[in-house]
């Protein structure tokens, strides 16, 4: 089968550490293109500084992966959607949910594939412990996901902006493993975001949530952790606890730790891979919905100003 043709819009960080080495290690894809107003390219690849200018040439391309922020990623997508290209989200999906629908009908209208992305959730721990929860009765769930945001988002002004996320940009990601791994369906109780006095999204949030059966989850984001890292879940349930830690790649059960090798990245591209061979797309907006009920109804505080 012809390798499908890819073009990535925006050469940031993501693009750069992930997606070009999973196009490049998967044979299902090519790198047919490369789409960025400020960044030069990639050697030997076709590079234009906007999608407008790539769909106006006569460089063949089956799919686009949109790698910018989600500010700007809605009027990308319909515009590929429209031009019958295939599309890969990375995660936020959008800005708002809103747009995110408006696309996922386009894509069911015209018969192209839309993958709305949520790499967490093929870290190597995730799909064992989903497995492994799904007939245990939960009795809490604790996410603690405290990172260094001048480490991970140096200079990255549009995670401060509205439609950013700013620290649910990491936060989202431990909302996507939550949402696929406990059984039961849960909602927000409660929330606090704090948000430096010089900036428009929150540094930290505290978050209670409750699933359908009662049982409390809680939720401690937070950029200004230096020193370790911790992306961790711990789920305890009526046979024991079941702990995710370092982004869900290593998972530990009752009897044991496992630990497998980090495969997110050509995970999210086998999917793609076949989401587009059959059709199909793969579009749930459960993590950012989570996110946006944090944003209705949620307490405000205003907390120090806070520079990169
Ligand atoms: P980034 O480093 O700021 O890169 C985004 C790039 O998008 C910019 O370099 C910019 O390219 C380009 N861009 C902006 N507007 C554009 C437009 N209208 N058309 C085409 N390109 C445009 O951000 P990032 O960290 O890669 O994050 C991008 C997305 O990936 C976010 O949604 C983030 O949540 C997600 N993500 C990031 C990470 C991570 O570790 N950073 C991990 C997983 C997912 P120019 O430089 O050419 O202007």
């Amino acid at each position: 089968m012809a390798p499908i043709r890819v073009a990535i819009v925006g050469i940031g960080k993501i693009a750069l550490d992930q997606h070009l080495p999973a196009i490049a290690g998967d044979t299902d894809f090519v790198l047919a293109a490369t789409v960025s107003p400020n960044h030069p390219g990639v050697d030997g690849v076709a590079h234009f500084k906007t999608l407008d200018a790539l769909l106006a040439s006569d460089v063949g391309v089956d799919a686009v992966a949109l790698c910018t922020p989600p500010q700007v990623r809605y009027d990308l997508a319909a515009q590929a959607l429209a031009s019958g290209r295939h599309v890969f989200l990375e995660k936020p999906p959008g800005a708002t949910l809103s747009e995110v629908a408006a696309l996922t009908a386009q894509a069911e209208a015209s018969g192209v594939t839309l993958f709305a992305s949520w790499h967490s959730r093929f870290a190597a721990g995730v799909a064992p412990a989903r497995a492994w929860l799904a007939d245990k009765r939960i009795v809490r769930a604790a996410i603690v996901w405290r990172e260094d945001v001048r480490v991970w988002h140096p200079g990255q002004a549009w995670i401060w902006e509205p439609g950013g996320l700013g620290v649910f940009d990491p936060g989202i990601n431990a909302l996507s493993i939550a949402t696929h791994i406990l059984p039961q369906p849960f909602f927000l109780a409660s929330a606090t975001l704090s948000t430096p006095a010089n900036r428009a999204a929150p540094i930290a949030a505290d978050l209670a949530f409750r699933d359908s059966v009662g049982a409390p989850i809680t939720m401690d984001l937070d950029w200004r952790q230096t020193g370790p890292q911790s992306w961790d879940i711990t789920v305890d349930t009526d046979v024991g606890t079941l702990a995710l830690s370092k982004g869900g790649a290593v998972l530990t059960l009752p009897d044991g730790e496992q630990h497998s090798d980090d495969r997110e990245y050509p995970g999210l591209y086998a999917h793609f891979a076949t989401l587009v061979r059959e059709r199909r797309s793969d579009v749930d907006t459960d993590p950012m919905r989570l996110v946006a009920d944090a944003f209705l109804r949620g307490t405000r505080e205003t907390v120090e100003a806070f520079d990169d």
